[in-house]
């Protein structure tokens, strides 16, 4: 069987998911001292100019593959940006994973951007295990938060440690499998490694776990990988409480690589044509070489260094010469790469999200979804004679996955349309660092869009009297630009023989 885990955190900001990386990686042997993850990446980001927004904004926008191994396992974590105005780069990393680490604060519980990532997750069956962090604070009662996470995301939940106290009171984390206790050791009151028996446990917790272990059902591993329960684990990723029992747990528990809807069929690892997806691009990693790179999710074969691929939408053979594997933020050269492993392959924008890498060319993955826009607005160029600078920015952003662009059939006016705001701060500062062109953005008389599925005759009935809302997408698919929400539904019942879609799989 496979020894890769693949998998993604997910968090509402402030949760803690940069503690618990650093605490992972470092548990791998990745990196040596904690810190190092945010201090690297404050260094790379001060290189890139629009990345300016990363440091005022204080947020991470641009995500990468951490690798490291323990025990005979290798983990590929994949980061992903956890602000909410960001998310739809976030939703397509986790089309790449087989399972998710959901971290809340056990002071806060279920947050609003925890709750969207999860959604995705279920949507995708992505199995979750939960780490309640920050038991060394004052945190709600460990029945509320268990209660809460059952409730709130209709999943069974089983606890799989108890916190012995929080805040003041703390004194460490029994493991229900093993009988152990973490305290607290030394003036820093971290964990450092020393497990002690299950004794000394104040009489008030003692009753707590008896009636926990009563009272919730043993793990089902079934149940898990089918997306339908989650283990619980209590910690705090600061002191390096429970974070020992999470990489384990992924190790035991968390899936293989899993096989892969196509068009052709469902794709298992095991099968011997390598096959991959673009499941990320992202330009100018380095500025010296203005090179992009494109994140591809291995699905089945053995990955050779220098070996021919076929990107679909390409439809000819290119060799992956310099594939990219990320050691904790360090690019390595990969000279082998197996199912569940992300390659990084620069290349000069022939490769795009959602495209299908393989020998044949004959498999096309499916489930890679843009989503509808929540922010549609007019780009306004300031010196009208960059029209062409600026359309090669935006079909190139698009393609990257930064903007949506959509070219109105009539008149000559863009639209861009974006899940959240920050995406279009990066775009009017990527426009300008990048392509030397200075615009603006203006209110668009649209709130929404659909794409539209039909016949021929469907579509061309539609656009005769709706052609001021009709675009195409940087694909060339018909786009119906929406003034509300309602228009939408008014649309759709006046025209049942189209589709109205708010996302678009590739
Ligand atoms: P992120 O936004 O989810 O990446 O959160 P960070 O990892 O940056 O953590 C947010 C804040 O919470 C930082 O000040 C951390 O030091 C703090 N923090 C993270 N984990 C813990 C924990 O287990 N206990 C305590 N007391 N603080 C924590």
């Amino acid at each position: 069987m496979s020894n890769r885990r693949t998998f993604a955190i997910i968090s509402h900001p402030d949760a803690g998911k940069t503690t618990l990386t650093e605490k992972l990686l470092l548990q791998g042997g990745a990196i040596h001292l904690a810190g190092e993850v945010k201090a690297r990446g404050q260094a790379r980001r001060a290189r890139s100019d629009w990345m300016k927004i990363e440091q005022q904004r204080g947020i991470s926008v641009t995500s990468s593959v951490m690798t490291f191994e323990k025990d005979g396992i290798t983990f590929n974590l994949l980061d992903t940006p956890g602000h909410e105005d960001f998310s739809e780069d976030t939703y397509r990393t986790l089309t790449a994973v087989d399972s998710a680490i959901m971290v809340i604060d056990a002071a806060k519980g279920i947050e609003p951007q925890t709750r969207k990532l999860f959604e995705v997750c279920r949507m995708r069956s992505v199995p979750i295990i939960t780490f309640v962090n920050k038991v060394d604070r004052e945190g709600r009662s460990v029945f509320e938060t268990l209660d809460e996470v059952a409730d709130a995301l209709a999943l069974d939940v089983v606890p799989m440690s108890w916190p012995i106290g929080m805040g003041g009171v703390f004194q460490g984390v029994l493991d229900f499998a093993t009988d152990t206790i973490s305290r607290p050791e030394g003036d820093s009151r971290e964990f450092l490694g020393t497990r002690t028996p299950a004794e000394g446990i104040p009489d008030d917790i003692a009753e707590e776990i008896e009636l926990a272990r009563g009272g919730y059902p043993d793990f089902d591993l079934e149940a898990y990988r089918h997306g339908d329960l989650t283990p619980v684990y209590f910690g705090s990723a600061l002191k390096n409480f429970g974070v020992t029992e999470l990489i384990d747990a992924i190790a035991k528990y968390a899936p293989p690589p899993r096989p892969q809807p196509s068009e052709q069929g469902t794709i298992l690892p095991e099968a011997k044509e390598v096959t991959g997806f673009v499941f990320k691009v992202q330009a100018n990693m380095d500025p010296q070489h203005r090179d992009r790179i494109a994140f591809m999710r291995l699905v089945s074969g053995t990955f050779k260094r220098g070996m021919k691929l076929t990107p679909s939408a390409l439809g000819k053979p290119v060799a992956i010469h310099s594939p990219i594997l990320f050691f904790a933020q360090d690019r390595e050269i990969a000279d082998t790469a197996e199912p569940g492993d992300i390659i990084g392959i620069p290349n000069h924008g022939t490769l795009r999200v959602g495209d299908t890498l393989s020998e044949t060319n004959k498999v096309r993955f499916t489930g890679l979804p843009n989503f509808a826009p929540e922010i549609l607005r007019r780009v306004v160029l300031k010196d009208p004679t960059k029209t062409k600078q600026l359309r090669k920015a935006l079909d190139d952003l698009s393609e990257e996955g930064v903007i949506q662009v959509f070219y109105p059939e009539l008149g000559g006016q863009w639209i861009v349309g974006v899940v959240g705001q920050l995406q279009l701060d990066v775009l009017i500062s990527r426009l300008e660092a990048e392509y030397k062109v200075e615009a603006m953005l203006e209110a668009a008389p649209f709130d929404t869009a659909r794409w539209l599925k039909g016949s021929d005759a469907a579509l061309k009935g539609f656009a005769d009297f709706n052609v001021a809302n009709l675009a195409k997408d940087r694909d060339g698919d018909p786009v119906f630009l929406a003034r509300s929400a309602w228009d939408v539904s008014y649309q759709q019942e006046k025209n049942p023989d189209l589709v109205f879609s708010a996302t678009k799989e590739r």
